[in-house]
């Protein structure tokens, strides 16, 4: 039997131990060499894209030989005006990124020795990140499951009996519950979304996926609209879960971590924000199938060290030519909700 991706030492590309081993002065380069990739961390001015500029080696500050504009590595980016040390901020990449079932802000509080409201706005701005890698505007291709699952919703019974109403009639319940729709390239890309109904999957499915692909899905009646455009392969989940190959068990994998997720990390999490842990997720389930897939002989960089370069003001040529087939315009692509 093949041995699981995660139980591979492929999988351990991020470590807490080697990034706190190697100190402040190589957490400093590597956010130099995440920030410019393009000139192996050699400074560019983000203002002109002046590759010559100064050092100010007491202040990690540079200045740019032709605009004299002053800028440091993380100038523009989700970790402008930061206070802790690069090994910390690179350790919270680590853990958050490390961690496939989430992890609490206490919990990463108390990792990195910073305040609750320290590691709330870090983890945001690392979620928001992710989200931007996640949600490129670029179709899913090949073989994709898509599926839904319910969340939330969950009305807690009263105490007495006698003051207990019927949870199971439409009247009782909050509307809150919220489906989190997944498309997920078999071996590929993972898109997340969340609606108010399964049936909004079906839009979804005509924005998000590439005309050539073929789609797996179950037995519910509304996938049936996918049949006019796409060869289809259906599983009726109350007979099999997988007969043939046919089977949407890539997609439940994801509802199965989320779910875990939700009850053992966050324990709660209100409908406006349920993309909150869904979009990363999505993130970091492609950056495992990438990793696992990574040519041999390519870079040993880490595909989740990216993170750290994304967020405003970074334009990477290299990402921007990753992108160029299947590119939808940037206006249609789908709003989170
Ligand atoms: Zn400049």
């Amino acid at each position: 039997m093949a041995q699981h991706f995660l139980l591979s030492a492929a999988s351990r590309s991020l470590s807490l131990r080697k990034i706190y081993k190697a100190g402040e002065e190589a957490a400093y380069k590597t956010f130099c060499e995440m920030r410019w990739p393009e000139t192996d961390g050699e400074a560019v001015c983000p203002r002109c894209g002046c590759c010559e500029t100064y050092g100010i080696t007491t202040r990690r500050k540079f200045k740019c030989k032709a605009c004299h504009h002053q800028f440091s590595v993380t100038s523009g980016t989700i970790f402008a005006s930061r206070k802790m040390d690069f090994v910390d901020q690179l350790a919270a990449i680590c853990i958050i990124v490390n961690a496939s079932k989430g992890v609490s802000m206490v919990q990463l509080s108390r990792d990195l020795d910073c305040q609750y409201k320290t590691a709330f706005v870090l983890a945001h701005k690392l979620r928001e990140a992710m989200a931007q890698e996640v949600h490129t505007g670029e179709v899913l291709d090949g073989h994709v499951e898509i599926d839904g699952a319910y969340f939330d919703g969950h009305i807690r019974p009263e105490n007495r009996k006698e003051d207990r109403k019927d949870r199971r009639l439409k009247e009782n319940q909050t509307g809150q519950r919220r489906v989190v729709i997944v498309m997920r390239e078999r071996k590929g890309r993972t898109l997340p979304f969340v609606s108010k109904q399964e049936p909004e999957g079906v839009e979804l499915a005509k924005e998000n996926i590439d005309r050539m692909a073929s789609i797996s899905a179950d037995e519910a009646s509304h996938w049936d609209l996918l049949h006019a455009a796409w060869p289809m392969e259906r599983i009726n989940h109350s007979v099999a879960y997988s007969v043939d190959g046919a089977c949407t068990n890539q997609a439940e994998s994801d509802f199965s971590r989320l779910r875990r997720m939700v009850m053992g990390q966050h324990h709660h999490v209100s409908p406006q924000y349920l993309c909150t842990p869904t979009t990363p997720h999505g993130w970091k389930t492609t950056a495992a199938f990438r990793t696992a897939n990574r040519p041999a002989r390519s870079s040993p960089t880490p595909w989740a060290r990216r993170l750290a370069g994304t967020g405003k003001g970074i334009g990477s040529g290299r990402r921007d030519a990753e992108r160029t087939e299947n590119k939808r315009p940037i206006d249609s692509r789908p709003a989170l909700t």
